[in-house]
């Protein structure tokens, strides 16, 4: 027998794929190209990248079994992950619109999705970003050639929620497309496809991964958007998640319902705690929104994100600065969705005329509530808005 020369043991492909065992817990699949063991096979799958393994910048198993998961949770015929949220956004707007296009932008939608829209004027596509307290007004801003009505519900930094039925009955009577960033509710309280939008968006990087630990981000729709999303989006931007990240997120999957629940509640009591105190002007979050929205919630929503914002009853700055810094186990910092509970300035200093575009006062305070203990957390925003604004 000769030796194998050690090169050869060094490369090695392992061409065996049976195994002796069933792992509980999903394989990563860590590799980035395929194995084939004929040219015809390689031909066979290269034709339909979409729907099998041929390089992982497009299909990969892990990522394939995270899809699966996603597309059952919204009921939806197929979904593509992505390595960001933005990249699920990006590459969905970039499929759908063509120069010539109008994209309606609603309300206050995440900055960047905002900021993508925008660049693509550059292309030839018109966009329009309105602000709009009840679906109807939707109306005064469609044109013939809008092809994408654009929207959050509830939206980002006011969680305005919108009637998802009738904004998909306007853009279907102009052959318009609905695409929603659903990440706020995640797909345990809210599912916008069994309400006639066409595409679902989710950023994974919030509630679904849930420890802040990756970043990632899911397209759900029916299949012939989705593989159209896949074939160009997906396959040209590459934001490709990593089969790591993509295992991470089911990781996260696994104890979604259980975190929804529980945040669901604790939400409620923060924000019951909140609405008393005078030091507060004003709280954006359905739970506490008027009766308009409490219908629409009462519609669409089975139980509450535990995002929301507020309005310090004292605009100086100085003021709301302490205030967040007094904060001991909220912590400063940018993402949701995790473990641990965050507020963020919406003011960052040179930002004074978005804020006021998006009818936002200088107070105004992005608060996340994580899994701490509900008591404690009461407890450290009345403490910090004693610190900073004085006993009540
Ligand atoms: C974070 C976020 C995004 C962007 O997701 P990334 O994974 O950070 O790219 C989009 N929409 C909403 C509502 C978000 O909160």
């Amino acid at each position: 027998m000769t030796t194998p020369k050690v090169e050869d043991i060094c490369t090695e492909v392992f061409k065996q794929s049976e195994k002796p065992y069933i792992p509980m817990s999903p394989e990563i699949v860590q590799t980035s190209s395929f194995y084939f063991e004929t040219y015809e096979e390689f031909m066979a799958f290269s034709e339909d990248e979409k729907n099998h393994y041929v390089y992982t910048r497009g299909s990969n198993p892990t990522t394939k079994k995270l899809e699966e998961m996603l597309a059952k949770l919204e009921s939806g015929e197929k979904c593509k992950v992505f390595g960001s949220g933005m990249g699920a956004i990006s590459a969905a707007i970039l499929t759908l619109a063509r120069k010539g296009d109008h994209i309606l932008m609603l309300n206050t939608v995440y900055g960047e999705a905002l900021s993508f829209a925008n660049y693509l004027t550059k292309f030839g596509i018109d966009v329009t970003n309105a602000n709009i307290s009840h679906t109807g007004d939707i109306q005064d801003y469609l044109q013939d050639n809008t092809k994408i009505i654009y929207f959050e519900s509830p939206s980002t930094q006011k969680f305005e929620l919108l009637d998802l039925e009738e904004v998909a009955k306007m853009a279907k009577s102009i052959g318009a497309y609905t695409v929603m960033d659903a990440t706020w509710a995640s797909p345990i309280f809210q599912h916008p496809l069994k309400h006639g939008i066409d595409v679902v968006i989710h950023s994974l990087s919030k509630y679904i991964g849930g420890h802040s630990d990756i970043t990632g981000g899911a397209v759900i729709g029916k299949e012939a958007i989705v593989d159209e999303i896949f074939e160009c989006g997906h396959q040209y931007l590459g934001s490709v998640s990593s089969p790591f990240n993509s295992w991470l997120s089911i990781r996260g999957l696994r104890t979604l319902p259980v975190r929804m629940h529980h945040l669901n509640q604790v939400v409620r009591q923060v924000l019951d705690a909140l609405k008393q105190d005078p030091r507060v002007d004003r709280i954006y979050h359905p739970y506490v929104a008027n009766e308009d929205q409490q219908a629409l919630a009462e519609k669409y929503l089975s139980g509450y994100g535990s995002l929301f914002s507020m309005e310090l009853a004292d605009e100086d700055f100085e003021r709301v600065k302490q205030f967040v810094n007094e904060l001991q186990h909220f912590s400063i910092g940018v993402s949701w969705g995790g473990f641990e509970s965050l507020v963020l300035p919406s003011f960052k200093g040179n930002n004074i005329a978005k804020l006021n575009y998006r009818g936002l006062k200088k107070s105004h305070v992005r608060m996340y509530v994580g899994l701490e203990n509900p008591e404690t957390l009461i407890e450290d925003l009345s403490q910090s808005l004693d610190k900073a604004y004085g006993k009540r």
